[in-house]
């Protein structure tokens, strides 16, 4: 069990790296670093069953630092890859990593799909001690050359059963092959479907288990409310909904591309500024709309399911799905975007008369039944 009151400096971490932690504003680590941080620290191989939001980030990130910043070369060479299924999710974590490394003399970058190659491919030219990448860029950069794995010594798969749901299985197979034999891996995932743990056996090597926040005691800290209300109601209720002054920070969700543009126009209508943010905007306008949002330029962010995963803004006060998900851990996903690293938050979800099965299995997944809203 974790303790009580633990706190970053019992971990084994290097002052560089204490320091950092301090400059993120954490004050203690949470449960998945007290648990993951030490045996990583040793060298030994790590299963985590995290999803976002339990600092898994860092689980992974703060060891790896120490262990590249312990054998410093002149020139830098590739020694860790950290592998993650979307582009937000690569260029969070690199984000978490120039934050942890700044006292530390290492490279790292990141790669991933949807924009131009060039200046990652000069970037990684120029030398890396750490990358961060999605399966698709990396395999291409692979084939043409300009990544080689062979000095890889710390290995870290990132929502592996994220990479399942996206279909990329077979390109991580790809990506591990072309690893090293001996080097430290860690793996993480939110859920533990056969397919993943069988995979987990296959590149890990006698590991130390870590699971932790099961989803519904992530889940409790959310107030959940659901709206009956018709298919042809729903706008009117969400414009309603969002011009309650201390709705503030609202993340909408919405099954499909089409229906989020269709949100957006509707709330621009209603002269509520939002942006959407799918797989059909190009990577700039949905670094953008992501920016505005977590600076606080704009309150409302619609957003699909995959464009949404794993997004990491602090302080979403409000998730609303506009569409309940037919698939009810997408449920718990979503309104994980609230109630971050322990805060509170609230999520509502409006059911049409052809959603009310969703409802149910929702129900059946989180264990709880979600109040009615009057
Ligand atoms: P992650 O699960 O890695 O996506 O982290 C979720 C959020 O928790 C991020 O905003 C992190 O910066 C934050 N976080 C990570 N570790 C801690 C900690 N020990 N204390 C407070 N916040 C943290």
């Amino acid at each position: 069990m974790p303790e009580e009151h633990p706190t970053f400096d019992g971990l084994g971490l290097i002052p560089e790296l204490l320091s950092a932690t301090k400059r993120a504003g954490y004050e203690r680590p949470t449960p998945i670093q007290q648990l993951a941080i030490p045996p990583a620290l040793a060298g030994r191989d790590v299963l985590g069953c995290a999803q976002t939001g339990t600092g898994k980030t860092a689980t992974f990130a703060l060891p790896l630092l120490q262990h590249l910043d312990a054998l410093v070369s002149n020139k830098p060479r590739l020694r860790a890859l950290v592998l993650t299924p979307t582009r937000e999710l690569a260029a969070q974590i690199s984000d978490s990593i120039t934050t942890y490394g700044e006292d530390l003399n290492l490279w790292h970058t990141v790669i991933f799909g949807g924009v131009s190659d060039k200046p990652q491919i000069a970037e990684l030219r120029r030398g890396v001690d750490l990358l961060v990448a999605t399966p698709g860029r990396l395999l291409d950069l692979m084939s043409r050359g300009v990544v080689r794995l062979d000095d890889v010594e710390l290995f870290v798969l990132d929502e592996a059963d994220r990479m399942l749901d996206m279909g990329f299985l077979p390109d991580v197979r790809r990506i591990t092959k072309a690893l090293p034999k001996d080097r430290q891996t860690m793996f993480f995932s939110a859920t533990m479907p056969p397919q993943i743990r069988r995979l987990a056996e296959g590149l890990l090597d006698r590991p130390v288990s870590v699971a932790v926040a099961p989803i519904s005691s992530t889940v409790d800290l959310i107030e959940q409310k659901v709206f009956f209300v018709k298919k042809a109601d729903k706008r009117k209720l969400l414009v309603d909904l969002l011009g309650d002054p201390e709705v503030e920070h609202t993340l909408v969700f919405s099954r499909t591309k089409h229906g989020a543009n269709r949100i957006v126009r509707q709330l621009d209508k209603a002269g509520i500024a939002a942006e959407a943010i799918h797989s059909n905007k190009s990577q700039g306008a949905r670094t953008r709309a992501l920016d505005a949002f977590r600076k606080g330029d704009l309150s409302v962010l619609v957003a699909t399911d995959i464009a949404a995963r794993g997004i990491d803004v602090d302080g979403v006060t409000h998730v609303i799905n506009f569409d309940l998900p037919n698939v009810p851990e997408t449920y718990v996903h979503r309104i994980g975007r609230t109630a971050r690293a322990g805060a509170s938050g609230t999520a509502w979800s409006f059911c049409d008369a052809e959603e009310r099965s969703h409802l149910a299995s929702i129900e059946k997944l989180i264990d709880k039944r979600i109040r009615r809203a009057k």
